[in-house]
């Protein structure tokens, strides 16, 4: 009986497993066509300065329209993308269109770059030439990498970085808090920018330590001159107890959601921006 049930539960599995196997090969294969139809498109979402509430800037979110299945999160299919390699051609796509995009907003623009797209040996060259064919400016330009990108005692990444900084870009490290992170990555590479993961955000009223901890990643950040990002802002309690801790900028639903192009938001909330602008400013340290 036993054995019966073990084998059934073996026959389950592999099944499942079959299936896995086959959304994921169709989701390639899908994959493929939306690139040569321009399936894709960025949506943009503001961040915000703590201390004034004006957007400075937005971060761009790629979104995939199925024709069958609809719209797509990248959660879904970048992984399939980064495993299949096409994630080369699709990151290429997502730079090009955020230095289209330029012309149209205020600020700055923050891109995702995918590990497979940060190593491949083009890169840089690439972006060199979109540089160049399209006039944008690397100054309005923030490359947003994991901490998966990085590697313990990575020349290689350091050398990208550094070119990537002597070539005007900024750096930013997403989802601070979540990988295998070492403190010492962060003087070791030349970040402008640490994201603070959402879950940590998330976590702010109910869990006693995530203020402790944002608390201290926010010091740590700003201790070694750069800026702070929260990412995830839901509430305006989590907004003003970010603002208060010394948080430069906030991203997140409270302040706006990722919207298509001609759909921005291009203001938070008045009263929003007003309690933001109320928080006292924190006091430099003696
Ligand atoms: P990320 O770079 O950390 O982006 C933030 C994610 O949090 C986005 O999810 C955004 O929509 C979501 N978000 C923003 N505010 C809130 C909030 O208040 N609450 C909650 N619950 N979520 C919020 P999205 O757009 O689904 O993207 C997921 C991830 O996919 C991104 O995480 C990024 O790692 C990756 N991704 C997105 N676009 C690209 C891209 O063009 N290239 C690459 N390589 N990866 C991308
Ligand atoms: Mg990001
Ligand atoms: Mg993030
Ligand atoms: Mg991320």
């Amino acid at each position: 009986h036993a054995k019966n049930a073990g084998r059934n539960a073996c026959r389950m599995f592999k099944r499942g497993m079959n299936e896995l196997i086959e959304k994921r090969r169709e989701l390639e294969v899908d994959l493929e066509i939306a690139l040569q139809r321009g399936e894709f498109e960025l949506y943009l979402q503001p961040r915000v300065e703590a201390e004034s509430g004006i957007i400075i800037g937005y971060e761009a979110l790629l979104r995939w329209f199925h024709p069958r299945r609809g719209m797509i999160s990248p959660g879904n299919f970048i992984p399939v993308a980064e495993a299949s390699g096409k994630i080369i051609r699709l990151g290429a796509w997502v730079l090009a269109e955020a230095c289209k995009i330029l012309d149209s907003i205020d600020g700055h623009i923050s891109v995702n770059v995918s590990p497979l797209q940060f190593r491949h040996a083009d890169f840089v060259t690439d972006l060199a030439d979109l540089l160049k064919t399209t006039g944008a400016d690397p100054h309005r330009i923030e490359l947003e990498i994991t901490e998966s990108v990085l590697i313990e005692d990575d020349k290689r990444a350091v050398q990208i970085l550094n070119d990537l900084k002597r070539m005007g870009f900024h750096i930013a490290l997403d989802d601070f808090g979540t990988g295998y992170s070492s403190l010492s990555y962060l003087s070791r590479y030349p970040f402008d920018t640490i994201k603070i993961d959402r879950s940590f955000v998330n976590n702010l009223n109910l869990v006693d330590n995530a203020q402790i901890i944002v608390r201290t990643i926010i010091d740590l950040g700003s201790g070694l001159g750069m800026k702070v990002v929260a990412e995830g802002v839901e509430t305006t309690e989590q907004a003003l107890f970010l603002a208060h801790a010394g948080c430069d900028e906030l991203q997140g639903y409270l302040l706006g959601k990722p919207r298509k192009l001609g759909e921005i938001t291009r203001e938070i909330d008045p009263a929003i921006a007003t309690q933001l602008r109320n928080v006292p400013k924190k006091l430099p340290e003696i």
